[in-house]
């Protein structure tokens, strides 16, 4: 198509790709937001993203994000916070973003909580989920989940969304599925205490079909959608 960008036509593809995994595992049609993420990519980019109707941007360095967030103020996009939040950041966080995935610990949801400006709307939070055991730090660990939710839903100014998980690759396709099925089991949990949550994020640019036949309703595409990042 002439006057067509590659980022349109990559969002496309992964739109496309959604609504095929969408069919394929019996989800309902549009069950599966997609968060672009844009860490590391200029503003420009985001803004072909935007002219093609791409609402949601995820970003996963807090000062950089803000840059960018104040850059884009004329096209009201919703901002989302990936990844660990330093408590020498959430200030920044709390501040300028409309969602944080996630949340492993409770006193960096105290922190989210009592810095959010009053005049905004609460801060939407999904708490991170570790997954893995030892093989990495970052995460609530499965049995401290239902205690830290209720330490978000606790705060005025954070509305608990759901959980957000970055599962380590497994060696079979397989075994890959089986750890997401183990995430949308904790959301269903969790939603037996929290009612109202109404996010599981979970899939990437390299496991978003695996993902979604197990539940995904968000999935963060970056790679896919703005192509390899230099760093
Ligand atoms: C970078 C990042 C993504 C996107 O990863 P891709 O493989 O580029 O799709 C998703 N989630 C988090 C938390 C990230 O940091």
């Amino acid at each position: 198509m002439p006057g067509t960008t590659t980022i349109a036509s990559n969002l496309a593809q992964t739109l496309d790709a959604i609504s095929a995994l969408e069919q394929q595992h019996q989800r309902a049609n549009g069950s599966v937001e997609l968060l672009a993420v844009s860490k590391r990519k200029p503003t420009d980019l985001i803004r072909e993203a935007a002219a093609v109707g791409q609402r949601r941007f995820g970003e996963n360095y807090a000062e950089e994000g803000v840059q960018k967030i104040l850059e884009l103020q004329d096209l009201a996009l919703e901002w989302h916070y990936i990844g660990h939040v330093q408590s020498n950041k959430t200030r920044l966080i709390s501040t300028h973003y409309d969602w944080v995935q996630g949340i492993e610990r409770a006193k960096i949801a105290e922190r989210l909580g009592a810095q959010r400006p009053t005049g905004l709307p609460p801060l939407n939070v999904c708490l991170q989920v570790n997954i893995d055991g030892e093989a990495t730090k970052s995460g609530c660990p499965p049995e401290q989940l239902m205690a830290l939710a209720d330490t978000v839903a606790a705060q005025n100014n954070l509305v608990l969304r759901g959980i957000m998980a970055i599962p380590a690759p497994r060696d079979s396709a397989k075994a890959q599925q089986q750890v997401f099925s183990e995430l949308h089991k904790l959301y269903i949990e969790l939603q037996l205490k929290h009612p109202q949550i109404d996010t599981l994020s979970m899939g990437m640019s390299g496991d978003m079909g695996p993902a979604i036949a197990e539940g995904a309703t968000m999935v963060r595409i970056g790679t896919a959608i703005f192509g390899k990042r230099d760093t």
